[in-house]
């Protein structure tokens, strides 16, 4: 074959760009299986049987349809010396890709064509809304990256949830005011679980390899449970919109025990994998909001999630990289604690946050964001350990779309470069929008002693480490209101019990 057309694990769907002008007669798919590729980060034995079984029902597709695949199972090389090796043996010419959602793997085969003297086709990926050219182009006469702007232009340009003159629906761009409560004190209700999907052959054969092959890798494959087609993802979105999405804005933030999945969609992994297309999300959604008069505050609240915060992380990974991989502002060098990859800590919150996180591998927005994340900026880990444990341990976990989140978001490693401060919280915060702290071992009001909340002594413990900082910026000066309110003694004690907490981080 004159051709060679690579297909990454996320990237299947036969509407994919490397595809659009296939030639049965010269060309050639690879998809390959590397063992590295689970390998450099310690990843969840659910992601890894997600992607395979996701890949290899894409090839069965893909042969249905009678494409002359090459795939390549269970590699022991990289994904770009799996490729040479098949191009040096082919002769190829010229190599046909997607740009990769990995910042490493894109430089990877770009070295890789120049090495080996080929042309190297990269197209961009069409399943965003927003092409790189569009998003250079926002940022260049901004002096402030901020998400809500870009999302009102995102929804200008693709006419979604605005009249005829660009004006927004109801007269309002946001309505997050109106998504943040916590579940009733009885707790959630009923909610309809989400939809479930049986196993055929290559699953199960998926599951059992990964069980044995992947056995020291965190996490479990008790719960599998993800759509591994585009048929099944395609379900899911149906289920989603006719049942979950009604109740999804406003307990969007909300915890609770046993409650892994709230109302959230649970359609990242699939959108992620490319088995659907954002649009398709939206649009059904949109379809939803009218068939079923659901509240306005829920679809925007939604859509902003995908048209808004989903776009806008991946052009500023984009726009960023490789730098952001090593931002750390705070010069954080703490290691992670241990039982991020195990659960056992005595903290109910991070207890149940990290248990379904390792039982599923996934975890909603504000979990990640608000107990895990905010916990690992209060204890000053260096940002790439927690950055490879989110990108390990979620099954939707791509780093477009992971680093952004934990490095710029959760961590603020990149100093606000597009959020104005800190996402830090006490304990008050986890004790509002949740259940946990009723059965915890700690206190969420109490900042020092034997039975301080932790993250409540981080918390405080951080204001104060960072004071004059924050009191110098207009935009964080009301943080460090509540400090005078403390007594200087108490912020002694505050202090000296965090130095105890971070010098302990794995046994709390
Ligand atoms: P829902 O709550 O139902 O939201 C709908 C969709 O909106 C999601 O499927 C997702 O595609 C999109 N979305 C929502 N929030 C974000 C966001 N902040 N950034 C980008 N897209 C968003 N998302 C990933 O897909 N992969 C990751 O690796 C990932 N890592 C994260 C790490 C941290 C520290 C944080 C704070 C967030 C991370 N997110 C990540 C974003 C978000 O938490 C997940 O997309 C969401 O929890 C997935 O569950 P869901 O499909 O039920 O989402
Ligand atoms: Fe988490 Fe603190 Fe509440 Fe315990 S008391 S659940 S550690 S916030």
């Amino acid at each position: 074959p004159k051709r060679l057309i690579l297909i990454l694990g996320d990237q299947l769907d036969l509407q994919s760009a490397a595809l659009q002008d296939f030639n049965f007669e010269t060309d050639e798919i690879i998809m390959i299986e590397s063992v590295n590729e689970a390998q450099y980060v310690w990843s969840h034995k659910a992601k890894i049987a997600l992607f395979l079984s996701a890949m290899r029902h894409f090839a069965k597709a893909l042969k249905d349809l009678q494409y002359p695949l090459v795939y390549i199972k269970e590699s022991s090389l990289s994904i770009a010396d799996t490729l040479k090796e098949r191009i040096q043996k082919q002769g190829t010419q010229q190599l046909v890709c997607v740009e990769p959602g990995e910042y490493r793997l894109k430089v990877a085969i770009e070295r890789l064509s120049q090495e080996l003297g080929i042309d190297l086709d990269m197209r961009e990926d069409n399943h965003f809304y927003c092409t790189h050219q569009e998003f250079t182009q926002w940022v260049a006469n901004k002096k402030e990256l901020r998400l809500e702007y870009f999302y009102r232009l995102m929804r200008k340009t693709h006419q979604i949830l605005v009249d005829a003159d660009g004006n927004p629906e109801a007269g309002q761009w946001n309505f997050d005011q109106d998504n943040r409560k916590p579940y009733p004190k009885k707790g959630p209700g009923l909610i309809d679980k989400p939809l479930s999907f049986t196993h055929d052959a290559i699953t199960k054969e998926v599951l059992d390899f990964v069980s044995k092959t992947y056995k020291d890798h965190p996490g479990s494959l008790d719960a599998f449970d993800w759509p591994v087609t585009r048929e099944q993802a395609l379900e899911a979105l149906d289920y989603f919109v006719e049942y979950r999405l009604r109740n999804f804005g406003v307990y969007q933030d909300a915890m609770w025990t046993d409650t892994p999945f709230g109302w959230h969609s649970i359609l990242s992994s699939s959108m992620n994998l490319k088995l659907l297309n954002p649009r398709e999300v939206v649009d059904a959604v949109l379809i939803a909001w009218k068939k079923y008069s659901l509240d306005l505050a829920t679809v925007e609240g939604f859509i902003r999630q995908i048209l808004g915060w989903r776009e806008f992380v991946r052009g500023m990974y984009c726009l960023d990289m490789p730098q952001m991989a090593q931002d750390n502002h705070y010069k954080h060098t703490n290691k992670l604690p241990s039982w991020y990859w195990n659960g056992k800590t005595k903290m109910a919150c991070m207890k149940d946050a990290i248990g379904q996180t390792l039982h599923y591998g996934y975890a909603h927005h504000i979990q990640r964001l608000m107990v895990t994340g905010n916990f690992a900026l209060l204890a000053e880990v260096l940002p790439s350990e927690v950055c490879d444990w989110y990108l390990a341990i979620y099954v939707d976990a791509i780093e477009w779309v992971e680093l952004p989140n934990t490095a710029g978001m959760a961590l603020f490693a990149n100093g606000g470069r597009f959020t104005s401060k800190p996402y830090i919280a006490s304990g008050a915060y986890i004790k509002r929008m949740s259940n946990y702290c009723n059965d915890c071992k700690y206190k969420p009001d109490v900042r020092f002693g034997e039975n301080a909340c932790p993250v409540t002594t981080l918390y405080w413990n951080f204001l104060i480490k960072h004071r004059n900082q924050f009191e110098a910026s207009p935009r964080t000066r009301l943080m460090t209101a509540n400090l005078k309110r403390i007594s200087d003694e108490d912020q002694q004690s505050i202090t000296i019990h965090a130095k105890k907490i971070l010098n302990n981080l794995d046994v709390i």
